[in-house]
């Protein structure tokens, strides 16, 4: 074992006391008060000056004892969901209707303990260490730190961020180059018909027949309008409409996600959400309807930069061997995306499931849980992945 396993395995104790103390005290996006103190007042014990940026974010940069070199960011998220705990733990959220339901309890253990352990390293790397607690991220709160600045002052050079991911087993890491997390577009679509009486539906027009047919027929805008090699999940999460059985409704409501694990704009060939557009307004015309859409673009895909991938790639190979490093791609969405679209960065995925530790439930249920052991796994990459950035920006 090298010295950074050494001394992460001396800490776990230390990191497992962190992530239960964040995960008794959850805090909503924006609100993470008390959690941004306690990340503060761990900084400060490190020697590191902390600054706030986004009201609830926490900034804090380690040099290196030579400080001539790249700046590289670390992100780890802050906030919690607005989910009520059913996992019966006896650190369990104190905080009525709020949890930790997606490891970012764990995210802050771990990265606390990364700084800590390269506070001790400072011989180790030439440049700085952007250390960045960022909050809300499940509604993007990344862009707000950035728009605020937290990529100037030192301007950060390269990205990384990790998250723990309940559907990779503990003990493996995801890592693949390219699109990681979806982009998303979620739609709201109002069809205007004609109300009436379901016996006379000629004298009608109606908007039902014409929802159903939106309703599948979206689904082939991939494969006959975008490539099958273009990974898209079109969903509709409701559909509502009507009153009563025997009458033939005004309009009917529809409201959707388009997810695509890719990078496109509006107006580019294969944006999925200009096929869905036109082949609603294209069936709307076949049945005599119209159709009220909005469109809000929400996230986009984290997409993995190549050679930071390859370094990311080589330090999780020694860590946990080259066959416990799975490609890895998830259609859910992650903010980190903001900081991609600056700076080189990676994005990788720490495995936590495991039977043993109850930690197989899906990220946002009310029994999410992580395995602890798999908080290590995250340190060691963590520090690793740092020093490896800054050796290979010095061979460079
Ligand atoms: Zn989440
Ligand atoms: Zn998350």
């Amino acid at each position: 074992m090298d010295d950074i396993s050494v001394l992460v395995d001396e800490l776990y104790e230390e990191i497992v006391d962190l992530r239960r103390d964040f995960h008794t005290y959850p805090e909503l996006g924006f609100q993470e008060f008390r959690t941004s103190e306690k990340v503060e007042a761990y900084l400060q014990t490190l020697g590191l000056e902390t600054s706030r940026v986004a009201t609830t974010g926490v900034v804090a940069t380690l040099s290196g004892d030579d400080d001539h070199g790249p700046v590289l960011l670390m992100r780890a998220d802050m906030d919690a969901l607005p989910v009520e705990e059913d996992t019966g733990l006896p650190f369990s959220s104190a905080h009525k209707g709020v949890m930790h339901a997606c490891g970012h309890d764990g995210h802050m253990a771990m990265m606390l303990t990364a700084a800590k352990i390269l506070s001790g390293k400072t011989d180790r790397f030439k440049g700085k260490i952007k250390f960045v607690f960022q909050p809300n991220e499940e509604i993007a709160g990344a862009q707000i730190m950035i728009n605020q600045g937290v990529l100037e002052n030192p301007n950060v050079d390269a990205a990384m961020g990790v998250h723990l991911w309940s559907p990779i087993p503990t003990g493996r890491i995801g890592i693949r180059s390219g699109a990681v997390t979806a982009s998303m577009d979620v739609f709201k679509v109002r069809i205007n018909g004609k109300g009436g009486h379901t016996g006379y539906p000629d004298s009608a027009i109606d908007p039902v027949v014409c929802a159903a047919q939106i309703i599948t027929q979206a689904q082939t805008i991939q494969t006959r309008f975008i490539s099958p090699m273009k990974p898209i999940a079109l969903m509709f999460g409701r559909v509502s409409g009507g009153s009563k059985g025997n009458i033939i409704p005004e309009s009917v409501e529809l409201e959707g996600t388009i997810r695509y694990l890719y990078s496109t704009s509006p107006g580019e060939k294969d944006y999925p959400t200009d096929a869905f557009k036109k082949m609603v307004n294209s069936v709307c015309a076949t049945y005599g309807c119209s159709a009220d859409i909005s469109i809000d673009h929400e996230n986009d895909a984290v997409v993995n930069d190549l050679h930071m991938t390859s370094i990311a790639y080589d330090t999780a190979s020694g860590l946990v061997g080259k066959n416990m490093v799975v490609e890895h791609q998830s259609m859910a969405c992650e903010d980190f995306a903001a900081f991609g679209e600056h700076v080189p960065a990676v994005f990788a995925f720490i495995g936590t499931a495991s039977n043993e530790a109850r930690s197989t439930y899906p990220h946002h249920n009310s029994r999410f849980t992580i395995d602890e052991s798999s908080l290590a796994i995250g340190v060691k990459y963590l520090v690793s992945a740092a020093l490896s950035y800054f050796i290979d920006r010095d061979a460079h």
